[in-house]
């Protein structure tokens, strides 16, 4: 059975809750929000990390992994993600300012420059290596982003990250079989929804109402993105408004196999 790792499973970070971050293999993650401290040393061995968007929750440890371990990699760290997620990287945050610019310091071992960037474009199917693939689609919040659908010899799981339409996920998983586990965002609690719309967040409430659509039901649905804080009450909002569906509510370093 193939595996991902979940390395931060939260909408912001607090004591003992990572942010998002996606461990596929061990050199492939999904957004950067909790590398540091689940892989330690392991964190060197990332070459390529596919950005769903260029918020800080899932950026934040871009900077950490190449400043703790900048003397153990060998290899250039590819920022991966769509035009804009690239651009908004480059401008406000590895730009000398913030943090280094790192694309034109050379690795300590190496010739080659720390980081490279590398868009992609929503819908093209990108080659991991012989068995996996990874899919950019098109997500709704409130800056360019996308979710991923990673493929694993002929399974598929999709990850929506933050977003306040499912459309574009749902009517993927209606029309292809191979994805058989769905993660989905949902961040703030029923009664924030106002906050949820303008943020372009889901809260229980609305996730269910938009998963009515969904006519599969063989399909497995995890949640993650919750904000700490209202992690309680989420859970009892989550059991109250699930339906037919028996979601698992994502915690850091679990495991999903799909
Ligand atoms: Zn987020
Ligand atoms: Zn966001």
């Amino acid at each position: 059975m193939n595996e991902i790792k979940i390395l931060g499973a939260y909408g912001t970070k607090s004591k003992g809750f990572g942010t998002s971050a996606f461990y596929l293999d061990e050199k492939n993650v999904i957004d950067a929000g909790n590398l540091l401290k689940p892989l330690e040393e392991k964190s060197a061995l990332i070459e390529n990390i596919w950005l769903t968007h260029s918020h800080l929750d899932h950026i934040c440890d871009i900077a950490y992994i190449i400043d703790n371990y900048f003397s153990y990699r060998n290899t250039t760290l590819n920022i991966i993600g769509l035009p804009e997620t690239i651009k908004a990287v480059k401008k406000h945050f590895l730009n000398d300012l913030i943090w280094p610019d790192f694309s034109v310091i050379h690795m300590h071992n190496s010739k080659q420059m720390t980081v490279r960037y590398t868009e992609i474009e929503i819908g093209t199917r990108y080659k991991i290596d012989e068995n996996s693939s990874i899919e950019a689609f098109k997500t709704d919040h409130t800056v360019p982003s996308c979710g991923y659908i990673f493929t694993k010899e002929n399974k598929s799981i999709l990850i929506t990250a933050d977003t306040y339409s499912l459309d574009t996920a749902i009517h993927l998983i209606e029309s292809r079989k191979d994805i058989n586990s769905f993660v989905v965002e949902c961040s703030f609690p029923s009664d924030m929804e106002a906050l949820a719309k303008e943020s372009k967040h889901l809260t229980p409430k609305i996730l269910f109402e938009k998963l009515e659509v969904l006519k599969r039901d063989d399909i497995r649905l995890y949640i993650n993105h919750i904000k700490p804080l209202f992690l309680e009450k989420m859970i009892k909002e989550i059991a109250y408004y699930r339906g037919k569906w028996e979601p698992k509510i994502l915690e850091d370093e679990e495991i999903i196999n799909f």
